[in-house]
């Protein structure tokens, strides 16, 4: 590992400038991801600065939805009151990933950043434009089982390997930042980038720029008694996602008057599924129509050497997922 320097942040406002006045310095704050990127030699900034001192641990009723502090612990907000209650699918998603002891030590913030667990990206010998841009693609030619199917490039066939970033799609979260130009708000769907011609850039979070909170809108509460994370993977827990189905309905006297559905494990970021919701608007609750919804949500789904599999199992996670969201397969 190369030496870096590292500090402690008091202030928002210090780690910030601290962070923008050299490309080379990161915060950090759970490290689940970074200091492994750091070890196998794929990342290696100049300087670290820690932010765990900062305020930023707190969750908490705004506006009728819900703050997530960005450095609340995993496993604090999945295991939080207000975030059981009100948004039970970003609790159920926060769960489904990594290990107990991964999720005590990491960060809502970082879980947003954490990059893709392609294994090409993590091995400096091998080709990835993300880790080293115009060296091509490993995984392209080569063994992309978990790659996505949704959404990729000639340039990178990656995925995100989130869960909580799935179900905070699906309900439309907003990401709250503070950079050396202010504070703006990015909407959950734009956080995140496709790879297109650079896949090297994850996120559109600029340079700097440090993550506040997630907003959990107050219209999501809808959802609450009908929404369901399934996730299918390979094996029962510390495992990325193959397929994950973020489901989540407002039903009225059999009818889905509101419908959201995100995916994980089909592309560069977590996946909206619009047309499958479009299907579900207004639809009757049935295994027919999730069948449809289904068949629409992968309608443009390509398939590589590999990992033609996830299209079919990503239809059936869809029903299934739908199905329990509606209430008819919680004992299935
Ligand atoms: Fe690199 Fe993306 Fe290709 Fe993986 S899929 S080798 S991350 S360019």
């Amino acid at each position: 590992m190369k030496p870096f320097a590292y500090t402690r942040a008091t202030t928002n406002q210090i780690a910030i400038e601290t962070v923008a006045r050299d490309q080379a310095t990161r915060f950090i704050a759970g490290g689940t991801n970074l200091v492994d990127l750091m070890k196998e030699d794929v990342e290696h900034p100049n300087h670290l600065v820690d932010i765990n001192r900062l305020q930023l641990t707190r969750i908490e009723e705004r506006d009728g939805g819900l703050r997530l502090g960005a450095l609340a612990r995993n496993s604090d907000t999945a295991n939080h009151r207000l975030v059981r209650e009100g948004y039970p699918l970003v609790s159920q998603a926060i769960l489904s990933g990594a290990s107990a002891q991964l999720r005590n030590a990491a960060t809502n913030g970082g879980n947003l950043m954490q990059r893709t667990r392609c294994y090409y990206f993590y091995d400096p010998v091998l080709p990835c434009n993300k880790r080293q841009p115009g060296s091509g693609c490993g995984a392209l030619e080569g063994f992309n089982r978990m790659h996505a199917i949704l959404g990729a490039s000639p340039q990178c066939i990656a995925t995100h390997p989130s869960d909580m970033c799935v179900a905070l799609t699906a309900l439309e979260a907003v990401v709250q930042v503070e950079g050396p130009q202010g504070s703006r708000t990015i909407p959950f769907a734009d956080f995140h980038r496709l790879p297109g011609d650079t896949p090297q850039i994850d996120t559109n979070l600029k340079h700097g720029e440090l993550i506040t909170a997630i907003d959990l809108p107050a219209g999501a509460k809808v959802f609450a008694p009908n929404s369901y994370y399934l996730k299918i993977r390979d094996r029962a827990s510390y495992a990325f996602a193959l397929v994950s189905v973020a489901a989540a309905l407002q039903i009225q006297n059999g009818t889905i008057r509101q419908a959201r559905v995100a995916l994980g494990g089909v592309a560069h970021k977590p996946w909206r599924a619009r047309e499958a919701e479009a299907v579900l608007t207004g639809a009757a609750v049935n295994q027919q129509t999730f069948r449809r919804a289904a068949e629409a949500a992968l309608e443009k789904a390509q398939g590589y050497k590999h990992n033609s599999f996830k299209i079919e199992l990503g239809r059936r996670a869809i029903v299934r997922a739908l199905i329990t969201a509606a209430g008819e397969g919680r004992t299935a």
